[in-house]
């Protein structure tokens, strides 16, 4: 038994040495992003628009229905979001919008402060998914 023990105690004493600590001295530290975490979503920006071209299939495909889009015709007739809203509140980071997109106008990045004050903060709508 005392063996068991002297083990276990060698094992959290090892963590206090320099250089062996678990955590980091966040917001001083921040650890590495991996590559493909899902952070806040960006929406694509083409030449003169968004890359968007409003197909509703990432609100179709969205689990948890947080993703709003009307789509608009433009002087040239194409079609492109003249909303588009994401209630990041209600968002599971599932990356199915992503994934379902024909034309990658939407991607995730690897922002993950997304705290806020007011519920209201939280919608994000074109142009805040636009310079995101
Ligand atoms: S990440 Fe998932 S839950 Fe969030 S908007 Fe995209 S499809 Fe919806
Ligand atoms: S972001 Fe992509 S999937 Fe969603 S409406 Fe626009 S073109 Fe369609």
């Amino acid at each position: 038994m005392f063996k068991e023990f002297a083990k276990g105690l060698s094992i959290t004493l090892k963590h206090l040495l320099p250089g062996h600590s678990t955590t980091v001295e966040y917001p001083k530290q921040r650890l590495e992003i991996a590559p493909r975490f899902r952070g806040l979503h960006r929406l694509v920006p083409a030449q003169d628009r968004e890359k968007c071209v409003a197909c509703y299939l990432c609100p179709t495909v969205c689990p948890a229905k947080c993703i709003t889009v009307e789509s608009e015709e433009n002087e040239k007739g194409e079609k492109y979001p003249r909303v588009y809203e994401i209630d990041l509140l209600r968002c599971i980071f599932c990356g199915y919008c992503v994934e379902a997109c024909p034309v990658e106008a939407i991607e995730m990045t690897s922002a993950y402060e997304l705290a806020n004050f007011k519920r209201g903060d939280f919608m994000y709508d074109k142009a805040r998914l636009l310079k995101s």
